[in-house]
């Protein structure tokens, strides 16, 4: 069935462009978006087809820019949306929610936007699929590459994790570590992108990736029951998911699959990487890129691409950017651990953290409905709290287990 989506559009001056692997306007250079013909979708995309779906990202379908679903796939997405009692009553919240997209196929959720950006590349007659990465995308894009044996090349900054390294050289890809930071990555592969006949999943073909996250918000809403919550807390990179959670609430009350609202959506930046965040709290009209400095290296993107529509956003729904310290990301990871069972990276460290200082500060009330969107998995980063782990260490002995394990447990001094 040919896709819902009728034409890119500059975000800008609002110019359309044909459905292929355009990203810029060629009139103001703004970034183009796909849009839709939304009474072909209200038609199409009832609840009871949705729920006849497959159990994955797909099952939105209908809202996405491509012609057909993938024949060889992961299955991302349809993540667990998990009540988090025990988090909320510490933070002296009552209807908090977690979504948990460390549950996808490469543990991040880059998986969404990777599903999308690959099949509709393929359809588009692309060969050899690429991607500037901070990490995830790498791994995600070296997955899906090998699932369908796709050619891949995949750039990272030479610093990155060696976890994430190893989690993308073992797909047997391309992998190109560049001496500098994902800023220097990003203009390395815009320019091969403009000489090769790539597609490079955040470049060249970025507008039909992008459409990826906004089945986050799909999932959340179908999963509540179908409905919008008040409040959203999602983290920031490049801004992409954070305006996309928004475009997807909002083509689901335009389609009529939920009652009209859009939650307020809040932005979580680390201080070391914060330039939408600075531009929210000094009320400028500009973000101005910064050298990035932080463990969250999965949101280190000094000069992002989507800052200005993700400070409209979140100024257009009454929510906020707000920025933690570099010990606050880290005690925001063991905070989600110790109450919720689920262990994240530091980017969902600095999401956590942000959720508190919501709380704390009363911009996130007791009985607002909140969702929190974890998005990459706790063993892709794990020197970011290996210090900060305890552990006992003893003979195999009774004698010594009572008097050194139980004995300092009853004490109260261990964990
Ligand atoms: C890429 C990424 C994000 C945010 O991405 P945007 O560039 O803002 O769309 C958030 N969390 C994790 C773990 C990521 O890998
Ligand atoms: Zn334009």
């Amino acid at each position: 069935m040919a896709t819902t989506a009728e034409h890119l559009k500059c975000k800008e001056c609002g110019r359309t462009y044909p459905l292929e692997a355009l990203f810029v306007c060629d009139f103001c250079f703004g970034p183009l978006e796909v849009a839709y013909d939304y009474e072909k979708i209200r038609r199409r995309a009832t609840k009871e087809r949705i729920a006849l779906g497959p159990p994955s990202l797909w099952r939105y379908a209908d809202f996405l820019p491509v012609n057909s679903k993938p024949e060889v796939d992961l299955q991302a997405g349809y993540t667990p949306l998990i009540k988090a009692d025990r988090l909320a009553a510490e933070l002296g919240l009552r209807k908090l929610w977690v979504k948990n997209d460390t549950a996808n196929p490469t543990h991040s959720f880059k998986d969404r936007v990777v599903s999308v950006a690959l099949q509709r590349a393929r359809e588009l007659g692309f060969e050899v699929v690429a991607c500037a990465s901070t990490g995830n995308l790498a791994n995600s894009v070296a997955a899906h590459a090998a699932a369908s044996g796709t050619e891949a090349f995949v750039f990272v900054p030479a610093n990155l994790e060696i976890q994430k390294i190893i989690a993308t050289a073992i797909y047997g890809v391309n992998v190109v570590k560049v001496r500098g930071n994902y800023d220097d990555v990003n203009r390395l592969c815009t320019e091969i992108a403009s000489e090769k006949k790539w597609a490079f999943v955040n470049v060249n073909v970025r507008p039909y990736y992008a459409e990826g996250s906004k089945t986050l918000a799909f999932e959340t809403a179908e999963q509540l029951g179908w409905r919008a919550p008040d409040k959203v807390v999602t983290p920031v990179a490049s801004g992409s998911l954070l305006t996309k959670i928004h475009k997807g609430f909002w083509e689901l009350s335009e389609t009529g699959l939920i009652r009209r609202k859009a939650p307020a959506v809040h932005g979580a930046q680390a201080l070391g990487c914060g330039p939408v965040a600075a531009a929210f709290q000094e009320g400028a009209e500009h973000v101005k890129p910064v050298k990035p400095d932080t463990i969250a290296k999965s949101l280190a993107i000094g000069n992002p691409a989507d800052g200005i529509f993700a400070l409209e956003v979140v100024r257009q729904t009454g929510g906020s950017i707000e920025s933690v310290t570099e010990q606050e990301i880290v005690d925001g990871i063991k905070l989600l651990a110790e109450t919720t069972g689920i262990f994240t990276e530091t980017a969902g460290g600095v999401t956590t953290a942000v959720l508190a200082k919501l709380a704390a500060s009363g911009k996130i009330y007791r009985d607002d409905e909140t969702v929190l969107y974890i998005t990459g998995d706790g063993l892709k980063t794990l020197d970011a709290v290996a210090g900060t782990i305890s552990t006992y260490e003893i003979d195999p002995n009774f004698s010594q287990f009572e008097e050194e394990v139980l004995g300092d447990v009853l004490k109260g001094a261990g964990k």
